[in-house]
């Protein structure tokens, strides 16, 4: 065997190696329009080794420039990215206000004090937020995708959600419990996996990480303290059936659900550290004081993209966040710069073709606050949550990032990682086999009211 008819041998092995596992795997995820599409190409791999069976009756030059491109191909799109040239990560330089934040904002009455004083302050929001208000709001009957199962649903949850509010905070025990920072953070960490974290990590906090002033509820107007110096991020996965059919019904009930379930492991971490004998507060949905993505991503779960959530490299965007920030010593993480999931965000673009209401930038990044970043539209996202009844989710649904966790996807998860080159191509192969702009989904059979 020539060294032209082993290269064609293994490069036709591997893509029917691959295909056949994208197959399988899509099969397994109830894909079967993608399953089709790779058993396609499988003649391709097929033709590479045919080629190299046939080979006498092929002239050599032929089966040399074949085998030539190939290898040239390969090269390029393994290029590791420790060959080249990498960004430099950026820090915000004033804290949020979360009064100016769009949840804040929604809860604004007209007529009252608070609703006066800050379209004073901000009159460049007052006709931006005129227009959500026009709306049929989140959880309406009126609202485009009502649907009367995951709606209530989402109800039962975000009230359970606040039955842990009075639970956030409390007084610490009057004795410390002596463990080593070390074995404490071993401890919290593996505990936190096993209630169903994704990923922890546990960061310094700085000032950036605090609103300024709080904005919801009886935090309205009061300044933040910010005086712990530790924060606790963790993740929880998103189930990518419920996520798939978003903007419809099930989006907002899954959310609903993973802010308890984000809610129920930290108020059950801070009740543990304060037992322990220090000041620890859980920061649960529609009570942070802290600007959560800000904390996951310097505690190194991920990256801001494109739509302006965190990326995590386990599953891009399809998570919910949560923190508990404490005065008790535990060892941080080291944060490692990955500028890999950004630079994917700027070849892919994904979310911003299929946002209904247009508010992610399809431009590049440009410097906000400090920080080299995307800016989404809040308002325009929101206006759209408002009509939709539910929080959308479609640009989680779309990116390719958000594909299960299974060993095919996180394969190509580690390979966008891994080298530059093949980002382009990572992109162009998932417009190939789950389409530029996949068709929006029906709910769930379970969650269907009419069939
Ligand atoms: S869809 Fe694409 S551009 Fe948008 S966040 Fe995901 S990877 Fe980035
Ligand atoms: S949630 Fe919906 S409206 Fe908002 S940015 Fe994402 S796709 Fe656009």
């Amino acid at each position: 065997m020539t060294f032209s008819h082993f290269v064609l041998t293994t490069f036709g092995i591997g893509i029917i190696i691959l295909l056949v596992l994208m197959t399988v795997t899509s099969f397994r995820e109830k894909k079967p329009k993608t399953a089709y599409k790779a058993l396609r190409l499988l003649p391709i791999g097929l033709v590479l080794i045919a080629m190299s069976l046939l080979g006498a009756f092929i002239p050599t030059w032929v089966l040399n420039l074949l085998s030539g491109l190939l290898l040239v191909v390969a090269v390029y799109l393994l290029w590791p990215a420790f060959l080249m040239k990498r960004g430099s990560e950026s820090i915000p330089k004033e804290k949020l206000d979360e009064r100016t934040v769009m949840f804040s904002r929604n809860e604004l009455k007209p007529g009252t004090e608070q609703f006066e004083a800050y379209y004073k302050a901000h009159p460049e929001h007052k006709e931006l937020d005129d227009e959500f208000r026009k709306k049929p709001g989140l959880g309406s009957p009126e609202s485009a995708f009502f649907n009367p199962l995951p709606y209530t649903a989402s109800e039962a949850l975000f009230h359970t959600v606040d039955c842990l509010q009075p639970l956030v905070e409390g007084a610490a025990a009057n004795k410390i419990t002596n463990v080593s920072p070390d074995k404490a953070e071993r401890f919290i960490r593996t505990w936190m996996k096993k209630a169903g974290a994704v990923s922890v990590g546990i960061t310094g906090l700085k000032d950036y990480h605090w609103y300024s002033v709080g904005g919801r509820h009886e935090r309205y107007g009061k300044e933040i303290a910010g005086d712990h110096p530790i924060g606790i991020a963790f993740t929880v996965e998103m189930d990518e059936e419920m996520v798939r059919s978003a903007p419809r019904g099930s989006i907002i009930m899954e959310s609903a659900a993973k802010y308890l379930e984000a809610g129920v492991i930290a108020v059950q971490i801070a009740q543990f550290i304060r037992n322990m004998g220090y000041n620890a507060r859980a920061h649960i949905d529609g009570n942070y004081q802290v600007v959560c993505p800000l904390v996951a991503r310097d505690a190194g779960l991920g990256e801001i993209g494109r739509m302006g959530l965190l990326m995590t490299p386990e599953l891009g965007p399809r998570v919910r966040i949560g923190v508990i920030t404490t005065d008790m010593p535990l060892k941080t993480d080291k944060r490692g710069f990955d500028d890999s999931m950004e630079d994917f965000c700027e070849k892919c673009m994904k979310c911003a073709e299929n946002c209904p209401s247009s508010a992610i930038s399809e431009e590049p990044r440009e410097e906000i606050n400090g920080v080299k970043r995307w800016q989404i539209n809040s308002e325009a996202c929101f206006t759209y949550w408002c009509l939709a009844g539910t929080d959308c989710g479609r640009c989680m649904g779309v990116c390719p990032y958000s594909h299960p966790r299974n060993f095919m996807h996180n394969m190509v998860r580690w390979a966008i990682k891994h080298f530059p080159n093949f980002r382009y191509w990572a992109v162009r192969m998932d417009d190939l086999f789950y389409g530029r702009k996949p068709k929006m989904l029906k709910v769930p059979d379970w969650m269907r009211v009419k069939d």
